[in-house]
């Protein structure tokens, strides 16, 4: 396992926004690590759940794991179906702390959800943060409460729209120590 190597960004089933590319280009910006674009197929029926009609997030982020390039340092995988885990109604994505695998969903960040029309600019302001947000816990960070940082936890989407998309110095930080971390972790092994 390569934990120094790019960002996996991985689209799934066909799920191809047309701003796929620019998510890709802000997650390389905002970690300050090459990140690459895939595109991946999930056989979706297993993680349905025909009670509640949405998609269990864990086996989402385990499928997505199996199609982690060898290279890749996280993988994380976009979804438009919507996702829930066991305990809440949904979530917008879900991840494995200080794992190499996460999952994000449009699904509940579309205005369209909302009654309110469609705005693309807005999809993606909204996807980059919480795909950002995934893959900081990828990357050993927990909830912050700082207002601004795009670590604290957003239960709505107007709590999305209120953080922003980068880390507040105090995340920014433990993502630096952690990534040099397993810099190190890789090199002994
Ligand atoms: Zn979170
Ligand atoms: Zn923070």
């Amino acid at each position: 396992m390569s934990v120094a190597g790019p960002i996996s960004v991985a689209y799934l089933n066909d799920y191809v926004p047309a701003w796929a590319d620019a998510l890709v280009e802000a997650v390389a910006e905002i970690f300050s690590r090459p990140a690459v674009r895939l595109d991946i197929r999930l056989d979706l029926r297993a993680k349905l759940v025909q009670e509640r009609g949405q998609y269990h997030a864990t086996l989402m982020v385990a499928g997505v794991l199996r199609n982690r390039p060898p290279t890749s340092s996280k993988i994380i995988g976009i979804t438009d179906v919507d996702l829930f885990v066991p305990v809440l109604t949904f979530v917008f994505g879900q991840s494995q702390l200080d794992g190499p695998a996460a999952v994000m969903s449009t699904y509940r960040l579309r205005n369209e959800f909302y009654g309110l029309p469609r705005d693309d600019g807005l999809l993606l302001e909204r996807s980059v943060k919480e795909v950002v947000h995934e893959l900081g816990h990828a990357f050993g960070l927990v909830h912050c409460a700082d207002y601004g940082c795009v670590m604290r936890a957003s239960t709505y989407v107007e709590d999305v729209d209120l953080k922003g998309a980068e880390f507040c110095p105090t995340c920014q930080g433990t993502l630096h120590r952690n990534s040099n971390r397993d810099v190190r972790n890789s090199t002994v092994s």
